[in-house]
């Protein structure tokens, strides 16, 4: 009998390294599949339309809205983002575990929707670390750099809301502790039980 998979969502301030985390964490667990949110940012350099995001106007985002097509979805920095229902219904269901990452607004409303999600936040190992993150990038200026550093202390306060924190003192570290809430979770009574009456 085959369980279903997990929703894991992960969040963090700008400069806590959940990138490169949730980057770590999809090479060494080949059964974590990613959700690729809509948007209607423009893309980045480099970015490429369906890998890492899928690039929409207003208003087919606003028709995906009408349609109650999204798992959720928030405006962040002027932009619309959400995380298209079925991929992630469909992948729970056959027993893969799917990662989201996305911002407070969106993960507190697909816990509100989906009990079961397990909700990380990623922390920087110090703030004093978070700002030379967040400058060293060097892309930001001087006026960016105290908005992103602001907004992430308002963002830190919302931690408490989440079911686990981890604190991002170096990649390795960080994925270990997000493979072992996923093993843990994953042998929670709840999820084991009709395995268990099956067996026994
Ligand atoms: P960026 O524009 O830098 O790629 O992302 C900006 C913010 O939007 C990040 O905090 C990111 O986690 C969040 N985000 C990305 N996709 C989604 C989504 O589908 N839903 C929500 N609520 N936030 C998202």
């Amino acid at each position: 009998m085959s369980k279903k998979g997990l929703l894991i969502v992960i969040s963090g301030p700008s400069g806590a390294g959940k990138g490169t985390i949730c980057k770590e964490l999809l090479n060494r667990n080949k059964n974590i599949k990613l959700s690729i949110s809509a948007t209607t940012r423009p893309p980045r350099k480099g970015e490429v339309d369906g890998e890492n995001y899928f690039f929409t106007k207003k208003e087919e985002f606003e028709e995906m809205i009408k349609n109650d097509t999204l798992l959720e979805y928030a405006k962040v920095y002027d932009n619309y983002y959400g995380t298209p229902e079925e991929y992630v219904i469909k992948n729970l269901e056959n027993g893969s575990n799917v990662l989201l990452e996305i911002d407070i607004v969106g993960a507190l409303k697909v816990k509100a929707k989906y009990e079961e999600a397990i909700l990380i936040f990623i922390l920087p190992p110090s703030l004093e670390e978070l700002k030379n993150r967040i400058v060293g990038r060097g892309t930001e200026s001087e006026e960016d750099i105290k908005k992103r550093y602001g907004s992430a202390l308002d963002e830190i306060e919302q931690a408490i809301k989440y079911d686990y924190a981890v604190i991002n003192y170096d990649v390795k570290r960080a994925t270990d502790d997000i493979e072992a809430i996923i093993r843990a979770e994953g042998c929670k009574m709840m999820r084991m039980d009709k395995i268990i009456k099956k067996i026994f």
